[in-house]
């Protein structure tokens, strides 16, 4: 089963989509990876979905990605006597740690150490920026504020304080039984909400111990001040554009989607674009012209992949919003504009072998490149070329092929362990052929660290003919 794009798209799954025949019909849409979110459902919940994705990749024969979504220290408010109330723009409402139900002149907020960084003035964003209260007085339990906009709330609402670096730590403790959970499974990617600092990254690489690669959402200002340093320390990287544009202004948000994708290239970490993508698609079959363009968008900027949250999770549409993506993204990787930017090699054997590929590529005029790579580092290498024929990302080890599903241009393969160099290529060669990526008379480029054993060695290029 072969994607005709480059891109990848990365799936929510949620109540819409928890059942065997729903997820199917993700997969064969076009979904690569599967997301779920551990701030909504039950763990059982996950595990349930979690199986049915690896009875998929049997039944399909195809590596499939699961990243797994931490929710991270975001804050909510408590809830309402009945659920729902109105507000009027200019009056006064307060936020307490009093765990009594709100009504429209309170409701709790049950984070202390919030209360101690409330400053006078400071805005309040509650509901992704739905409604919005000015700080005027606060104490170490409270905060009395005006409402600036919005006309009103429900329960459990989040609440984002812009531009504030607030005192908790990367992982609550939800958190770290959701990422046990997460590890114990067997998830590929596990991903952190709200990270401030590269201390956060480095904190959940030691709890994570290599079981599954880190993946950092950025969100706050404060990641984007460090974006180099926190890009270097994880694998992979989300431009979770939904908070972002709460944290930050909405207007800020398209320019900073380049500028972590251009980091994320330079440095050859797989990139995700996510949220409100297709978003109308979640009640309609067809999604708004500015979205198509949105999504278009993302794929000429250079993300590795883009990511549907309620419209996969939710939407009454939510295959159909697949193939959208889908159809949209190969339409644009076939335009002539379309021409993603070459980031010059570094110093290592491994760049210098995958900038060598995909120039001999365009040489010999080859058809596929095979990277044969225990870890899938230099795959991923393969992949920072942007060349111009797919890769076929050849890997011993099952966890590796699942995490490269994520990354551009790789078709990842779940193959045996290769005896030696010529048993090696003479098993590319059939692959290539039989996933349909060459056919006999062609030529394929194979990269692979000879002697084999050694991680990270890649050192040897070799043109091979199909037959
Ligand atoms: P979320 O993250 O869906 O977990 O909030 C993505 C985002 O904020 O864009
Ligand atoms: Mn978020």
């Amino acid at each position: 089963m072969r994607r005709q794009r480059q891109a990848k798209i990365v799936a929510t799954l949620g109540p819409a989509t928890s059942s065997r025949d729903t997820i199917t019909a993700l997969f064969q849409a076009g979904a690569d990876v599967f997301r779920l979110n551990m701030s909504h459902g039950s763990q059982e919940d996950h595990r349930k979905n979690y199986d049915i994705l690896r009875e998929l990749e049997t039944r399909f024969g195809r590596p499939i990605g699961v990243l797994a979504d931490l929710q991270g220290p975001k804050l909510r408010i408590g809830s309402f006597a009945n659920d729902a109330i109105e507000l009027e723009r200019g009056q006064a409402f307060r936020l307490d740690l009093d765990e009594a139900p709100g009504d429209t002149l309170r409701v709790g907020m049950p984070h202390p150490e919030i209360f101690a960084v409330i400053k006078a003035g400071h805005r309040i964003l509650l509901d992704d920026g739905r409604v919005v209260l000015e700080v005027t007085r606060s104490g170490e339990d409270f905060a009395e504020t005006t409402v600036i906009a919005g006309d009103g709330l429900s329960n459990n609402k989040g609440l984002n304080l812009p531009g504030v670096a607030l005192p908790i730590a990367a992982l609550t403790d939800k958190d770290r039984a959701d990422l046990d959970f997460a590890l114990e499974l067997g998830a590929d990617w596990i991903a952190l909400s709200f990270v401030q600092r590269p201390e956060d990254i480095i904190e959940a690489h030691e709890l994570v111990g290599g079981r599954a690669a880190v993946m950092a959402k950025l969100e706050k200002p404060s990641a984007i001040v460090e974006l180099d340093e926190i890009v270097a320390l994880s694998d992979g990287i989300m431009v979770a554009r939904g908070d972002l544009g709460v944290e930050l202004k909405p207007e800020e948000v398209p320019g900073l989607q380049k500028r972590i994708i251009r980091a994320c290239r330079k440095a050859g970490k797989p990139v995700i674009v996510a949220t409100q993508m297709l978003e109308s698609m979640i009640t309609a079959p067809t999604p708004t012209r500015a979205e198509a363009s949105d999504v278009a968008t993302a794929v000429y900027d250079g993300a590795d992949a883009l990511m549907l949250s309620g419209e996969t999770a939710v939407g009454e549409y939510a295959a159909e919003t697949v193939g959208m993506m889908d159809r949209i993204m190969v339409v644009v990787e076939q335009d002539t504009l379309y021409e993603p930017t070459i980031a010059s090699p570094e110093a290592t054997s491994a760049d210098a072998i995958s900038a060598a590929a995909r120039q001999v590529v365009e040489t010999v005029n080859a058809s596929a490149i095979v990277a044969y790579s225990v870890s899938g580092s230099t795959t991923l290498r393969a992949a920072r070329e942007r060349p111009e024929v797919p890769i076929l990302g050849l890997t011993p080890k099952v966890e590796s092929a699942r995490r490269l599903a994520l990354v551009w241009g790789v078709h990842s393969v779940h193959t045996q362990d290769a005896h030696d160099f010529v048993d090696m290529v003479r098993h590319a060669v059939a692959l290539a052929k039989d996933e349909g990526f060459a056919v006999p008379g062609e030529r394929i480029v194979i990269t692979a660290g000879v002697p084999f054993g050694t991680p990270g060695s890649t050192n040897t290029l070799r043109i091979a003919r199909v037959y």
